[in-house]
């Protein structure tokens, strides 16, 4: 493994100058907290790439359309066995849980199923590598709605390729300091554009059409919203398809469904996909408008990134279940059993907090061995988990009955790199430990359960100091890094 490259302050300095006029020149960047639209900042960002063994990438690269197919099947197999658990879910969360699968329920009862069967997935499973078990590969969740950073993980490595090719990382300014291979770039902007063009394909009864277009489903005051434009930019550039973006506020003024379809008032252009870069969590829904207009997105016949089963599926309680062989093995039969052991090796030990044998497991973990654990809520966005010491007198504030909500998860040790992390223009040299997501993307028949499109879609690392627990890079305490394969 090579070191980091070393430089000296001079070179120090004007790697930060290319650093920062790259990023601004080509959209490596993020809106700062109170932005006015015209000015932005670059993005925190890695200076290097950080080393990761190459055979732990190849194998998260390699067993991600298993992990699409996975989750599929999930929602398609056995439909009573998902919304059982979704139900279950529900009783402990009401309010958000409980509200989308209200959702689901209607529009089984107005329709008998849901109004489109296809259902889009742009997902990304996350993992750390595990030191102590042979760098293997661990998940830390799938994530199955609005997953980020596909568009600025391949500006990152291409900012990275782009110092390397330039000799910025090299104390003679001349020589490449990695190999082309060793930095390899995602190929997500484009893999996740591809995706929503493919929704629009199938949605046009597998038939090319630009006239109709994709829904951006975003956040009001979005910071990360070039994160989502550099997909909207590959998705009419190389498959010549429109986007638009609506907040979830803004639906009911300016969509309406005519026929089943659903189309924008203004231009009555049709919308084939919708995508929720939005919807994910409790605050996304600021009053019951928000609701109705779920609803009202969800009630027609264009084609969702995700669907509300899929978006549900990837709740942490259903990834916990799928740690059981027996469980995995009904909704992946077809696979080997090499195969199989390959995707239980990518778990850690995940334990439900109920009645069962290992409910009552977890339970006297929390009182011995805390330090070992995170507990995790059914939410995503970051900012939500409770780390070691900390879990019991969380859980003593809680009625007993109360604590199935959550899942306790074996904390993973991944390993220690001393790389330099760029907030604004100031230099952060610390520990810091990586986080390695592949995005998937997938299209398949809900009601049929047939799979259309499977793809591997590109990656990415997040990078935060190992001091702090999360790592949410949107949400101050990390930064989009980039691979150094090794
Ligand atoms: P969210 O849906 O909020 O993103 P995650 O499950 O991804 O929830 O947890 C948030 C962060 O917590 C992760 O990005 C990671 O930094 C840390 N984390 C979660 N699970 C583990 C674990 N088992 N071991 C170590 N760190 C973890
Ligand atoms: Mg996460």
């Amino acid at each position: 493994m090579k070191s980091f490259p070393i430089l000296n302050e001079e070179q120090t300095d004007s790697l930060v100058v290319n650093t920062l006029q790259w990023s601004l020149a080509n959209g490596l960047v993020m809106y700062p907290p109170n932005f006015q639209q015209y000015s932005a900042d670059n993005a925190p960002i890695s200076l290097f790439p950080t080393p990761i063994p190459k055979s732990s990438f190849e194998d998260a690269i390699n067993i991600q359309q298993t992990y699409n197919e996975l989750y599929s099947n999930v929602i398609t197999k056995d439909k009573k066995w998902l919304v059982q658990n979704i139900e279950q879910l529900s009783r402990f969360d009401k309010d958000f849980t409980g509200k989308l699968f209200d959702i689901y329920k209607t529009l089984i009862n107005e329709n008998g199923k849901v109004p489109q069967p296809l259902s889009l997935g742009i997902f990304r499973s996350d993992y750390m590598i595990h030191e102590a078990d042979n760098n293997q590969i661990k998940q830390i969740e799938f994530n199955t709605v609005s997953v980020s950073f596909g568009g600025l993980s391949t500006k990152v490595n291409q900012l990275h390729n782009y110092l390397n090719k330039s000799g910025a990382y090299d104390t003679d300014y001349s020589y490449k300091y990695y190999d082309d291979a060793e930095i390899p770039i995602s190929s997500s902007i484009d893999d996740i554009a591809k995706a929503l063009s493919i929704g629009n394909y199938y949605y046009n009864g597998e038939v090319e059409n630009d006239k109709t277009v994709v829904l951006f489903i975003v956040q009001p005051n979005e910071r990360n919203s070039f994160d989502q434009r550099h997909i909207e930019y590959s998705l009419i550039n190389n498959f010549g398809l429109k986007s638009v973006r609506l907040t979830l506020e803004e639906v009911s003024d300016k969509t309406t469904v005519n026929s089943n379809k659903l189309y924008l008032k203004q231009t009555m252009d049709e919308i084939s996909v919708v995508y929720y870069r939005s919807g994910y969590a409790p605050t996304d829904y600021v009053s019951e408008e928000c609701w109705k207009a779920r609803l009202h997105l969800e009630n027609n016949v264009a084609i969702k990134c995700p669907s509300i089963l899929t978006q549900l599926a990837g709740a942490k309680k259903i990834q916990q279940i799928l740690t059981n062989k027996q469980v995995l093995e009904t909704f992946l039969p077809d696979l080997s059993e090499t195969e199989l052991e390959k995707v239980l090796s990518t778990f850690v030990k995940i334990y439900p907090l109920d009645d069962s044998e290992e409910g009552k497991i977890a339970k006297q973990l929390i009182k011995t061995d805390p330090g070992n654990f995170v507990l995790k809520p059914q939410r995503e966005g970051g900012g939500n988990n409770i780390y070691k010491e900390d879990i019991p007198s969380f859980l003593e504030k809680l009625e007993e009955k109360d604590w199935g909500a959550y899942i306790l998860m074996e904390l993973i040790t991944p390993p220690i790199h001393k790389n330099k992390l760029l907030r604004n223009d100031q230099i952060f040299e610390e520990d810091i430990i990586s986080e390695l997501g592949v995005f998937g993307t997938i299209l398949f028949d809900e009601s049929k359960g047939d799979i259309k499109y499977n793809e591997t879609s590109g990656f990415l690392l997040r990078s935060k100091f190992s001091s702090s627990n999360e790592g949410g890079v949107a949400a101050g305490f990390g930064c989009v890094d980039g691979v150094y394969l090794y």
